[in-house]
C-alpha cells in the first residue's frame, strides 16, 4: 500500500515535470506535504484588535497545544469584550434590538460544528464546538440552539450592554440601513491556527451585521463561507458583508486555490478577484477581507478595499498588519 502509493506519486509529479508543468514544484511540495510533522505554531486573526485573540490563542500553542482549543480561546476573548460592538457581549443588536449570534468551528479531520441566530450565550464558538463533538449535527439554530446550550451548562444571560443599547436607539431615529466600507461594525473574529504537530484549526464568530433584520444570518456559522479547514491543504476565515461570501463560499473558494498548489497568500488574492468579477457593484460598496494559513505555515491576507487588518502570531510575540487590497 505504502509501496504503490509513494510510485502513484512519483509517477504524478514526474508525469507532471514531463509535460513541463509550471506548478510542478508546487505541486509536488504539496503532495509531500500531506502529514501532520513537527511545525512551528502559528496562529492568525481578522481584524488588528483581535491581537489579544491571537494572544490568547498563542498561551495553548505555545505549550504544544491543540489548534482547536487555541482558537476556540482566541475566539472566546472578543465574544467577553464589552468594547467589541461585533461579536458576543457587547454586540450590536439587530433592528429589533436582539442580539443574535453566529459561530463555527472546524478541526483537522474535516468536522465541524456551528450555531446560528443564537441569542443569550455569552461564547456561541463553544457551544459550536459542542455541536461538533456532542451531537450527530454539524449547526443547530435559534431557539434549538438556545435549549442545546442551556443543556449543556451555559448561562443565559444578558448580552446587551449600555453602548449597544444607546447605539441602537440612536440608530432608530433614521432607521437607515447602509453599510459603510470597514465601519459597518465588521470586526468578526475568523481565526485559524496550525499547532507544533501540524493540525490545522479554525473558528469564526460574530454578531453579524449592526442593525440587521431580525433572523439574518451571515457567512460566519457557515462552513465553506465563514471558515473552511483542510488539513492536508490549509484553513481560510473570511469577515466583511457576509451576503458576498455566503454566495461565493469564500473559504472554501480560498483553500481550493491552495489544493491547485497557490501559496495562502496568491491563493486568498485569486478568490478576492475572483468574487470582485461576480459581484464588482456589492464589492465596491462593501469590504470582504480573507485570512488564510496553509499546511506549511506560511499565511496570506487580501481584501477588496484598503483598511482590512490582521493579527498573526508566531513565535510568542503577536503583531498586526495592513492586508494588501485589490481597489
Ligand atoms: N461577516 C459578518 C457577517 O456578515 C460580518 C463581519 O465580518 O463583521 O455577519
Amino acid at each position: 500500500m505504502q509501496f504503490s502509493r509513494r510510485r502513484f506519486f512519483q509517477q504524478t509529479l514526474l508525469g507532471a515535470a514531463l509535460t513541463g508543468s509550471s506548478d510542478f514544484w508546487s505541486r509536488a511540495a504539496n503532495l509531500m506535504d500531506h502529514s501532520n510533522q513537527k511545525r512551528s505554531p502559528v496562529v492568525i486573526a481578522t481584524w488588528g484588535q483581535n491581537i489579544k485573540a491571537t494572544d490568547a490563542a498563542w498561551g495553548i500553542l505555545g505549550k504544544g497545544g491543540y489548534a482547536l482549543d487555541a482558537v476556540e480561546a482566541g475566539a472566546r476573548v472578543p465574544e467577553a469584550d464589552p468594547n467589541d460592538t461585533s461579536v458576543g457581549y457587547g454586540g450590536f443588536p439587530d433592528r429589533d434590538g436582539n442580539i443574535t449570534l453566529d459561530a463555527c468551528v472546524m478541526d483537522e479531520h474535516g468536522m465541524a460544528g456551528s450555531v446560528s441566530f443564537l441569542q443569550h450565550i455569552m461564547h456561541p464558538v463553544s457551544v459550536a464546538r459542542q455541536v461538533m463533538e456532542k451531537t450527530p449535527h454539524v449547526m443547530l439554530t435559534g431557539e434549538g440552539a438556545l435549549q442545546f446550550a442551556l443543556s449543556q451548562g451555559f448561562p443565559r444571560e444578558n448580552l446587551l450592554t449600555e453602548t449597544a443599547r444607546k447605539a441602537w436607539e440612536e440608530w432608530k431615529i433614521k432607521s437607515e440601513y447602509k453599510p459603510k466600507i470597514n465601519v459597518e461594525r465588521h470586526d468578526t473574529i475568523g481565526i485559524v491556527a496550525q499547532d507544533a504537530a501540524g493540525r490545522l484549526c479554525g473558528a469564526c464568530s460574530t454578531s453579524g451585521l449592526a442593525f440587521k433584520m431580525h433572523g439574518r444570518v451571515g457567512d460566519s456559522p457557515i462552513i465553506g463561507a465563514g471558515l473552511y479547514v483542510d488539513n492536508e491543504v490549509g484553513a481560510v476565515s473570511c469577515t466583511g458583508l457576509g451576503e458576498i461570501v455566503l454566495r461565493s463560499l469564500g473559504a472554501f473558494l480560498a483553500v481550493e486555490e491552495m489544493r491547485r498548489g497557490a501559496s495562502p497568500q496568491k491563493a486568498v488574492e485569486t478568490a478576492i478577484k475572483r468574487i470582485y468579477q461576480k459581484y464588482p457593484a456589492q464589492c465596491k460598496e462593501n469590504q470582504i477581507g480573507f485570512v488564510a494559513l496553509d499546511k506549511k505555515g506560511r499565511h496570506g491576507a487580501y481584501s477588496v478595499h484598503t483598511g482590512f487588518n490582521y493579527a498573526i502570531c508566531r513565535d510568542g510575540k503577536s503583531l498586526v498588519y495592513e492586508a494588501g487590497h485589490l481597489l
